[in-house]
């Protein structure tokens, strides 16, 4: 039976030393503060952004919250951004993606200030990723890591294959596990070979959004897998990108979905707005 990687757990971990560190910058004057903007209804955005504020309220992070109509023009949303931007009590901005098809997410992206970047998206905080400079790491490859290193597994010379190379996800865990010295390949749709490159892997980040796309038996015995997938399978469960009961026996590690990468994510934006807020106050 493979070891099973407790995103969860180590997600409560990580909130609870927030917990205590917001607690001690609030006796010196800082207190931090999130906005978060949902334009739309979108069913699984409101869940998101619902648990977003509960993990505010857990850790003592003031949540500043702006529901807007669908169809909100954007100048409005805009507008918005730059009053936050302003805002000394916020030391966070985001924008909860996907926004509706009117509104161009990058120039929205591009709008928040790269100090209050929280979720990682600007361009400024990506460039700044790929040359090694310090700056908010987008939160589910930064809880990756996190989940990769309190579960003491070795980055360091490990062959780490990435299977996605979207924006979010893919791209920079794929840095980040560079910059933890593990060697990267990255997978894509077009990829030649994706067993025999998987049969090599010592870490397998999966982010494909296929469900039960990696089988068990693609792996190797000794691997750890990191499953980034939420997707619904036949029966509308909830499932990732790995086949968990093929694998659960046959590698050394893996993440459960639910409870596995889904918990870090929040964990890390928490993070990135403790950060934030100790920055702004430097
Ligand atoms: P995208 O759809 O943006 O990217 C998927 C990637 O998978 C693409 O790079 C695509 O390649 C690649 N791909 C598709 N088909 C294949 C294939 N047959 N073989 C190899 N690679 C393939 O997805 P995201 O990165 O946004 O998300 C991936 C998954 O992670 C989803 O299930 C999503 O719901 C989940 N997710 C979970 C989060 C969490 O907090 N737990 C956060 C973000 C995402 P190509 O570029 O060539 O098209």
């Amino acid at each position: 039976m493979s070891k099973i990687i407790d995103g969860k757990l180590i997600s409560t971990m990580i909130k609870d030393e927030l917990k205590e560190e917001v607690a001690l910058l609030k006796t010196q004057g800082i207190h931090p503060g999130l906005a978060v903007i949902l334009v739309g209804d979108n069913s699984a955005s409101q869940v998101y952004v619902g648990n977003k504020k509960k993990a505010c309220e857990y850790v003592g992070i003031k949540s500043f919250s702006y529901e807007l109509p669908i169809e909100t023009p954007e100048a409005d949303l805009l507008e918005l951004i730059d009053t936050l931007n302003r805002d000394d009590q916020v030391h966070g901005v985001l924008v909860q993606l996907p926004l509706p098809k009117h509104m161009d997410e990058q120039k929205v992206i591009m709008r928040i200030s790269p100090a209050k970047d929280v979720d990682g998206f600007h361009p400024q905080s990506v460039g700044a990723l790929s040359i090694g400079l310090p700056g908010f790491v987008s939160c589910t490859p930064a809880g990756i890591i996190e989940l990769l290193k309190r579960s003491h597994v070795d980055i360091v010379g490990k062959n780490c294959v990435v299977v996605g190379r979207s924006n979010i996800v893919g791209k920079p865990v794929s840095l980040l596990l560079l910059r933890e010295h593990g060697t990267v390949t990255i997978c894509h749709s077009r990829t030649n070979n994706l067993t025999d490159i998987l049969q090599q892997a010592d870490i397998v980040v999966a982010a494909v959004g296929i469900p039960k796309f990696i089988k068990g038996e693609q792996l190797k015995a000794d691997a750890v897998v990191i499953d980034v997938g939420m997707n619904r399978d036949e029966n509308g469960k909830l499932c990732g990108d790995v086949d968990f009961d093929s694998a659960k026996d046959h590698v050394a590690a893996i993440t459960p979905v639910p409870g596995g990468v889904g918990p870090m994510t929040i964990a890390m934006l928490m993070k990135n707005c403790v950060l934030a807020a100790k920055s702004n106050h430097c």
